[in-house]
Order: structure tokens, then C-alpha cells, then sequence
């Protein structure tokens, strides 16, 4: 594998084509958006300056990283000698079935193509292709250039021969690749987000506040963050959104939302992206400061 393309230029996709670009791969990075490409380049570029400046790098691997990311705002521009596809774009099935439809007709029959998607059915994105035995799901963690883990999730007809090229390519670019099934949630968001949950079940029937519960669980628990906190920076909608995949495609109450998360995503409440979550985000304040409704 040489050609590798990323669709979607946000949080993920720039931290997706920095990894394999700083690994020696060329890298097509597409967004609808010119503005995404240009905020994608300018991240990347600081993330390797970080790198440089703690001379984990050396000034020609910065350089070369660049060089090997080129940016394009329209398929099938940048995936017609590709290798691999990962796409990242905005989680929304019509817009993932409608894009894998298109690099289905553009990409070489060889191509494998894969979803960072955190919810969506893998098995149903491949049945978008005429080739699901070559659709996987390869979920990077945000920060990807910081995070080891790739869940590599495994559609219905996914082959032995593209799991493994994947676990392989996996660990070549330095991460830790685990091999799970396609059922909702996968791993990760199966586990995490109804604990979650919970605490924000434990915190909306006055259990404990929003600063105790995230403490018992980073000192109880060893976690770096507590549960709120974590919540918050992924995006309180995500959250919801997650939740609502699992309480349709189990159909158990125990993944009911709890109406706190429900009220706070209607109220616009999204955690660190809007401002406001459980904790407040305000530039240059010190600490972490516990929003006023819970105060
Ligand atoms: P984001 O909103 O930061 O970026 C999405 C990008 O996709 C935007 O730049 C948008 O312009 C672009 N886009 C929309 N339609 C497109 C199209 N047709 N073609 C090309 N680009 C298009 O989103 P994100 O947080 O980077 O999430 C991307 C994917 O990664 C989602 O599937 C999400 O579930 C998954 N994911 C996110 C996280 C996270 O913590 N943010 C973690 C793991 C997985």
C-alpha cells in the first residue's frame, strides 16, 4: 500500500491523513469544503511543529509529511490510484451510503474501503458497494496522531485477507489495531457510552455533583477524565446520537438516554465545541469551571 485517501478534512480526517503522511504514504485528502482543507493543513502543520519542537521529528520529516498530502475539494479527484479510502466525513448514513456509492465507481477494484464512523452499521455501508467484502471499519481515536487504539470493525462479509491487511497496515503506522464485529456501538462506544450515561443519570437524580462524579471516577477509577468531562469534549449530540443507535439496534431501556443529555442537546449545551456542557470553556480561564446550572 503507497496511495491512501481521506474523506472529510475535519477533526478526524486531518489527524487521519497526518499519520499515514508522517509514515511515508501519499496521501489524497478530499472535502467538499476549501475552508476545512486550509484549517486541515494549517492544524497539521502545527501538530508537526509541536512534534519538531520537542525534537521528536526532525525538520525534513516535517517537510516530507507535508509534501506527501495533496488536497482536493471534489471526487473522484485524488482516489483513482488509491489503495485504500478511509472516509471520514460528517456521521450521517445518507451522506456515507451516497460516498461509498461514488468510491465504489471510482476506485480500483483492488481498493479497499474503509469508515471511521463511530455508530453506523458497517454491514450497511458495504451493502452501498458492490464490493462488501472489502469494506471495514478502521475507528481512530481523537487525537488520532496522539491515540494508539484503532478498533477495526468487521463488516458481515468482510474478508480474512482485508482484515489482516488492515491489522498490518495498522501497525505500520504505529498503532494498536484490535479486531472486533459489527454490532452497534462496536467496542468502545458499547462500553463507554452508557457509562456515560449513568453518570449523567447520577448527576441529573442529585447523587453527587458534576466536579465529585468526574473526581470518584478519576481517582477511584484511574480514568485521565471523568466522565462528564469526557462527554463534553466529545460533543454532547455525539453522545445522544450513539446512545439512540444502541437503544434502536438492541431495543433494551438499559440505553435509554437519560433526559438531562436530551434537555442540555436541545438547549444547545454540546460540551466544549458550543461553550457550555457540564463544565463552562471560556478562553484563557484556568481550571475547570462547573457550568451554572449545576452549580
Ligand atoms: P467533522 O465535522 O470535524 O468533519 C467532517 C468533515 O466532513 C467536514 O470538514 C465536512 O466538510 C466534510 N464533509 C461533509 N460531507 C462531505 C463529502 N460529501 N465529501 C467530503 N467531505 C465531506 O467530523 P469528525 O469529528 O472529524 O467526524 C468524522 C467521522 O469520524 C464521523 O463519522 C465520526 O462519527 C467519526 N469519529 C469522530 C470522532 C471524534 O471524536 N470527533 C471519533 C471517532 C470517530
Amino acid at each position: 500500500m503507497k496511495n491512501i485517501a481521506v474523506i472529510g478534512a475535519g477533526t478526524m480526517g486531518n489527524g487521519i491523513a497526518h499519520v499515514f503522511a508522517m509514515n511515508g504514504y501519499k496521501v489524497s485528502l478530499l472535502d467538499i469544503s476549501q475552508e476545512s482543507l486550509d484549517k486541515a493543513i494549517s492544524t497539521i502543520d502545527k501538530n508537526l511543529q509541536r512534534m519538531l519542537d520537542k525534537e521528536k521529528i526532525s525538520t525534513q520529516d516535517k517537510d516530507n509529511s507535508l509534501a506527501n498530502i495533496t488536497t482536493y475539494t471534489s471526487l473522484p479527484d485524488g482516489v483513482k490510484d488509491c489503495d485504500l479510502v478511509i472516509e471520514a466525513a460528517t456521521e450521517n448514513i445518507d451522506l456515507k451510503l451516497k460516498i461509498f456509492q461514488q468510491l465504489d465507481e471510482h476506485t480500483s477494484d483492488h481498493c479497499i474501503l474503509a469508515t471511521n464512523t463511530s455508530s453506523i452499521s458497517i454491514t450497511k455501508i458495504a451493502a452501498a458497494t458492490n464490493r462488501p467484502d472489502k469494506v471495514i471499519g478502521m475507528h481512530f481515536m481523537n487525537p488520532v496522531p496522539i491515540m494508539k487504539l484503532v478498533e477495526v470493525i468487521r463488516g458481515y462479509q468482510t474478508s480474512d485477507e482485508v482484515t489482516t491487511t488492515i491489522m498490518n497496515l495498522s501497525k505500520d503506522i504505529s498503532k494498536i489495531p484490535v479486531e472486533v464485529n459489527d454490532y452497534p456501538g462496536f467496542v468502545a462506544n458499547r462500553i463507554l457510552m452508557p457509562m456515560i450515561n449513568e453518570a449523567i443519570y447520577t448527576l441529573h437524580e442529585g447523587v453527587a455533583g458534576v466536579q465529585e462524579i468526574d473526581t470518584v471516577m478519576k481517582l477511584g477509577m484511574a480514568h485521565p477524565m471523568g466522565p462528564l468531562q469526557l462527554a463534553d469534549f466529545i460533543g454532547l449530540d455525539v453522545c445522544l446520537a450513539i446512545l439512540e443507535v444502541l437503544q434502536d439496534g438492541f431495543g433494551l431501556p438499559k440505553y435509554a438516554p437519560c433526559p438531562l443529555l436530551v434537555n442540555m442537546v436541545t438547549a444547545k449545551k454540546l460540551g466544549r465545541k458550543t461553550g457550555e456542557g457540564f463544565y463552562i470553556y471560556e478562553k484563557g480561564s484556568k481550571g475547570m469551571k462547573v457550568a451554572g446550572a449545576f452549580v
